[in-house]
């Protein structure tokens, strides 16, 4: 019997515990169009030097616009900092929906794709990882955002720190199909990925930053909104995706 109760609070804790999304409901033809705008201490030095001209893709909006597509943001608060007017005029296009996706885009669990590891600045690490996620909390407040999203850099996290970032309100979004556009020169590789992966509900992660790093991505996103159109899927923001909390 004590085994059995056992049991049952493990189970109950489970499913107090939802962690991570990476999809809404299989039932109906909505698909969710994400984009992250990373910014790294090393990324803000190469904007700072000119090595790096820009780290804003503004053919993705441009094309977003024009197709009247709905997408979501993850923005990181580095990201906000150097593009503030360009996050306000994000904040305001009522097409877009703008969440959190940390300060400085570090690896929160090792090793994540060689991003560097959470700087600590005199902090524990537990508070050192909230600051990542409060920052941008607040850099997105300060723009109007009463945001509730949140996504891993690199998709990169332990159980603990899924469950910090559920203790700050909000839900923790990844993806279930992957444009890697990250070093992807070929707009056709982009293009094959996403359309292989998309079904009913998916979340689809693309790179709204540019730079030398996401080259192809507006030029594979002329051809994906058409392409899912054709299949009958209906864009939405993350939020209208996520309605039924699953
Ligand atoms: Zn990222």
């Amino acid at each position: 019997m004590k085994r059995f109760v056992a049991i049952l609070t493990l189970l109950a804790l489970a499913l107090a515990a939802p962690g991570i999304l990476t999809h809404g409901p299989r039932s109906t033809p909505k698909i969710a169009l994400t984009f992250d705008a990373d910014m790294t201490p090393g990324m803000k030095q190469n904007l700072l030097s000119g090595r790096v001209k820009s780290y804003n893709n503004t053919r993705i909006y441009a094309i977003l616009e024009q197709q009247q597509v709905k997408a979501t943001f993850f923005l990181t608060g580095m990201w906000i900092e150097l593009y503030p007017q360009q996050a306000k005029a994000l904040a305001q296009n009522p097409l877009f929906e703008l969440a959190n996706h940390s300060y400085s885009h570090p690896g929160f669990e090792q090793p994540c794709y060689g991003l560097p590891s959470v700087t600590l600045e005199g902090q524990g690490l537990v508070q050192a990882k909230e600051a990542q996620v409060r920052k941008t909390q607040a850099l997105l407040e300060s723009l109007g955002v009463h945001n509730t999203y949140f996504r891993f850099p690199g998709g990169c996290a332990n159980p603990s720190d899924v469950a910090m970032v559920e203790r700050l309100g909000l839900r923790v979004v990844h993806w279930d199909a992957a444009g890697e556009d990250g070093g992807q020169h070929n707009p056709q590789v982009i293009v094959r990925n996403v359309l292989k992966q998309a079904q009913n509900g998916s979340i689809i992660v693309l790179h709204s930053h540019g730079g030398p790093k996401v080259p192809a991505t507006a030029e594979a996103l002329a051809q994906i909104i058409p392409a899912l159109k054709a299949r009958g899927f209906e864009f939405v923001k993350v939020s209208e995706l996520l309605t039924h909390n699953q």
